[in-house]
């Protein structure tokens, strides 16, 4: 398959992305190919995985020439796995394959202590063959006691794949307890949003941990990721969120870790707005709202609430008191990111010391030619 000048420089430059644009001819490239990848001239640049719907049309997976795909395959998920080794620490829950960022772009596998839990983004990835191999290597590797294969909808539309139904493909079991820096928390495979917990967050809530004391507020808590450590340090914790659902799981992990949270349903912007007004004070907040910015488009409106939930939140932290914010939209960049809160600070003339500037946990690698993969930013100031 032949790249324009444009897509062949972006692999070049390290990425493994090719937008459909880019690609001077597909015709007759069936849905989900394994594609050899030339440059203008026909030089040799990879091979990839080919979508026929997607706008990012190419995915490099290796940048030689491929005649035993599964055998790749294998070999990237025992790699996978060893780094998760290396890296995981203090925890039965984390991501042990995270797509591009483990050269398997279009594919999620997370564990939840003898779970796992995995998910297709990709026509390629969703072939029989690969997902037989990838189920039976996770089995081999991990012995878990069941594996989930959990579904969105709308991922499957977007790439033109027949719908399917999330469900177990191995095993009988769907949930589970699992730990997390000493905390622990109740899983359910078969319910919830992304694949179950955010564990990209792992290492952040010990770091949040380390920092806090006093009185807590947990803003967009979930299922009580931060809350619950918080409330290790803290003498009294309060979790924010809109989601029912999410605050029930959330009370009975408390209940779980013997903890008393005070969970509160509501929409954060009303509810910091409301306490801000009232004058209430807090020694440690957190703040980790959903991705405000889908897209670069929507970047703006995304700043605007992101400068009045840490305004707020600074309004109501006490002289030397902790906040913990996080920004999880790669539309945001983290020099964006510090701008805005800089600018809430001056704001309220209060300055701040940047005690840590943090990112995701190390099982959710970062390729350096692949920005999209750095996604997370966490700034703690005092
Ligand atoms: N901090 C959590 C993850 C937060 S995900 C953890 O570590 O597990 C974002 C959360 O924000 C979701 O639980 C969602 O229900 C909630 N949410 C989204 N919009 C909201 C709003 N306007 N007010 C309150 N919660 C909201």
């Amino acid at each position: 398959m032949k790249l324009s000048s444009r897509g062949s420089s972006r692999l070049k430059s390290g990425h493994v992305w090719v937008y459909r644009s880019d690609i001077v001819f597909s015709d007759g490239v069936p849905p989900g190919a394994v594609v050899e990848v030339a440059d203008e001239r026909g030089k040799f640049l990879g091979t990839a995985l080919y979508s026929s719907a997607s706008q990012i049309a190419i995915r490099i997976i290796s940048p030689n020439k491929v005649d035993d795909l599964l055998g790749l395959l294998r070999k990237r998920i025992q790699n996978s796995i060893a780094y998760r080794g290396l890296v995981v620490r203090e925890t039965d829950a984390y991501r042990v394959i995270f797509s591009e960022a483990d050269f398997l772009p279009g594919l999620i596998v997370d564990r939840y202590n003898d779970l796992l839990s995995f998910q297709v983004l990709t026509q390629a990835m969703d072939s029989e063959a690969l997902r037989q191999t990838l189920i039976s290597e996770l089995g081999d590797q991990l012995k878990p006691a069941a594996i989930v294969e959990r579904v969105d909808p709308r991922v499957r539309e977007l790439e033109q794949l027949p719908a399917r139904a999330s469900g177990l493909v191995h095993g009988e079991k769907s949930n589970t307890v699992f730990s997390m820096n000493g905390v622990r928390f109740h899983f359910d495979a078969l319910v919830g949003q992304k694949t179950g917990a955010f564990l990209d967050q792992r290492e952040n809530y010990a770091a949040a941990q380390r920092h806090a004391r006093g009185e807590a507020l947990d803003v967009f808590c979930y299922q009580g990721g931060f809350a619950l450590h918080l409330a290790q340090q803290c003498s009294k914790v309060s979790g924010v969120d809109s989601s029912r659902s999410a605050l029930e799981v959330a009370d009975r992990n408390a209940a779980l870790n013997g903890r008393e949270v005070e969970w509160i349903e509501a929409n954060a912007f009303d509810l910091l707005r409301d306490y801000a007004d009232a004058g209430r004070q807090y020694d440690t907040i957190v703040l980790d709202p959903p991705a405000f910015a889908r897209s670069k488009r929507t970047l703006e409106t995304a700043m605007r609430g992101y400068k009045e939930l840490n305004l707020r939140a600074l309004k109501m932290l006490r002289p030397g008191g902790v906040l913990l914010t996080c920004s999880c939209s790669y539309h945001v960049s983290e020099a964006d990111f510090a701008q805005m809160l800089r600018e809430a600070a001056g704001d309220l003339r209060r300055p701040l010391r940047v005690l840590e500037r943090r990112g995701q946990s190390q099982d959710h690698p970062v390729l350096l030619g692949v920005p999209e993969t750095a996604y997370l930013k966490c700034f703690i100031l005092s």
